[in-house]
C-alpha cells in the first residue's frame, strides 16, 4: 500500500486524518498561532535554513555516516545492514536537530526564555546545549524520580546553564514534567518559548519537529544511493514519541518499494500490561494537546507505562504515527525488554557501539527482520543515540537473577 507524502503534511488546523489538532487552554492559543506564522515565514527564509543547515555541520557534526555492519551480517545471514549513526551527532543522539531548530525560532520570535520537559534527560542537555550556543535563558522540567536515575544528566544541564526543576507530582516522570511545563507556559507565554521534544502535542508542533528530524532520512537516503546505488528493502527505526522514526521515513514515503518498521517498547509483554506499545492496545484519545493512540485503563484514565529504556516510556505517540498506522504504510511492531538488552550487547561486542537502549530496540526488530529476508535485500537501522547513558541500566539488568 502507498501514501501520497503530502498526505502526511497536516491539514490547516494541523490534523493527521482524524489526529493531530489542538486541544488546548485558550491562552496557548495565540502562542501556537504565533508560532505557527513564525515557522511559516521561516520555511520560506533561505536564511533561515541557511544558519540551521551550517550549524548542523559545524556545531552538531553532520552529516552522520551510514556505516555497514557486516559483523551483524555475519551474526544474523540474509541482508546487508546499514546503521545511520545519530549515535555520533553533537550530545550524543538526534534529538539536537530538533532542539537546535526550535532554539533558532525562538531566536527569531524575539523571545528570550525557553522550557523544556525531558524524561531521561536526553532532550534538557541538547535544549540546553542549544540554548547555552544561542544565549537564550533556559528552565528544564523533569520528574524527580527520573532526576535520580538520571543524575549525571541533570549535573550536565546544569553546567550547560539551565535550571533544572525536579517535578514531585504524579509518577514523578516525564508525563508529569509536560504537564508542569504545560503550565509554565501557559503562565510566561508572552516571554517564552517551549521547546517540546518529539513529535507530539499541539500543532504547529507534530509538524515542525519533524521537519527539523527529516534530515535524518534525506541524508540516508542520499548516502545510500550514492554507496549503494540503490534504496534499503527496509527502514527500521525505534518509536517513543516517534521524531527519530519519522525523521529517518519522511523522504521515504513516497518510494513505495521500502518497508517501514517502527519498533515500540513492549516491555514485560503485552500480556504483563507493563509497556508502552500504543499501537498493541489501539485506543485513540488526547493527551497533552493532541489526539491519537495512547494507553488508557478502561475509565479512559492514563495508564502507567514501563520500559527499560526511559525513552520510549510514554503512553502517546505522534498524530502522524497514528494516520501512517492507519494507512497501512508504516508497520508498527514491539520489542521486549530483554531483547532490546541482548541486542544492546550484541551490537556492543559485534561492532564496538554501545546503541542506547531506545535504539536497542530497532536492532532488536531488525534482526528478526533480517531472517525472514535474503542477500539480496538491504535494510538501514536508525541508531538513534549513544549507550553511554544506559550502561548503569544494563549493567543492574545483568546483575538481577534471571528467569
Ligand atoms: C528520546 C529518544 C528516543 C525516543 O524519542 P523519539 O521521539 O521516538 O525519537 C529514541 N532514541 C533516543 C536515543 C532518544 O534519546
Amino acid at each position: 500500500m502507498s501514501v501520497n507524502p503530502g498526505a502526511s503534511v497536516p491539514d490547516q488546523s494541523g490534523h493527521f486524518g482524524p489526529y493531530g489538532g489542538r486541544f488546548i487552554p485558550e491562552t496557548l492559543s495565540a502562542a501556537l498561532d504565533q508560532l505557527t506564522a513564525e515557522y511559516g515565514a521561516a520555511q520560506a527564509d533561505p536564511a533561515f535554513w541557511g544558519e540551521f543547515e551550517g550549524l548542523l555541520r559545524d556545531f552538531v557534526g553532520r552529516p552522520t555516516s551510514i556505516y555497514r555492519a557486516t559483523h551483524l551480517e555475519a551474526l544474523w545471514g540474509g541482508p546487508r545492514v546499514y546503521l545511520k549513526r545519530e549515535d555520533l551527532a553533537h550530545t550524543g543522539a538526534h534529538k539536537i536537530n530538533n532542539s537546535l531548530g526550535q532554539a533558532l525560532l525562538t531566536r527569531r520570535m524575539g523571545k528570550q526564555r525557553v522550557i523544556a520537559e525531558t524524561g531521561a534527560g536526553q532532550h534538557g542537555v541538547a535544549t540546553a546545549t542549544a540554548c547555552a550556543l544561542l544565549g537564550l535563558e533556559c528552565r528544564i522540567y523533569m520528574g524527580s524520580e527520573d532526576c535520580r536515575r538520571q543524575a549525571l544528566n541533570v549535573q550536565r544541564m546544569r553546567l550547560l546553564g539551565a535550571e533544572v526543576v525536579p517535578v514531585e507530582s504524579g509518577s514523578r516522570t516525564l508525563k508529569d514534567a509536560i504537564n508542569e511545563a504545560m503550565r509554565d507556559w501557559v503562565t510566561n507565554v508572552e516571554s517564552t518559548h517551549y521547546i517540546l521534544g518529539s513529535v507530539l502535542g499541539p500543532h504547529p508542533f507534530p509538524q515542525l519537529v519533524r521537519d527539523f528530524q527529516s534530515i535524518i532520512g534525506r541524508e540516508a537516503r542520499a548516502q545510500l544511493v550514492e554507496r549503494e546505488g540503490r534504496l534499503p528493502t527496509a527502514l527500521v527505526a525505534c518509536v517513543g514519541g516517534g521524531s527519530n522514526s519519522i525523521g529517518l521515513f519522511h523522504a521515504f514515503l513516497g518510494d513505495d518499494s521500502v518497508r517501514m518498521l517502527a519498533v515500540e517498547a513492549g516491555g514485560e509483554g503485552i500480556a504483563s500490561g507493563r509497556h508502552a506499545a500504543r499501537f498493541q492496545e489501539a485506543r485513540v484519545g488526547v493527551l497533552h494537546g493532541t489526539r491519537t493512540y495512547l494507553l488508557a485503563d478502561d475509565h479512559g484514565q492514563i495508564r502507567e507505562t514501563h520500559s527499560v529504556s526511559a525513552g520510549l516510556d510514554y503512553p502517546a505517540v505522534g498524530p502522524e504515527h497514528a494516520q501512517l498506522h492507519d494507512s497501512g504504510r508504516v508497520e508498527y511492531v514491539y520489542a521486549t525488554d530483554q531483547e532490546a538488552i541482548t541486542a544492546f550487547q550484541e551490537l556492543a561486542a559485534a561492532e564496538g557501539i554501545l546503541p542506547a537502549l531506545e535504539s536497542s530496540h530497532a536492532l532488536a526488530h531488525a534482526r528478526k527482520l533480517a531472517a525472514c529476508l535474503s542477500a539480496d535485500d538491504l535494510i538501514l537501522v536508525n541508531l538513534s543515540g549513544r549507550g553511554d547513558k544506559d550502561v548503569q541500566v544494563v549493567i543492574d539488568w545483568l546483575a538481577q537473577p534471571q528467569g
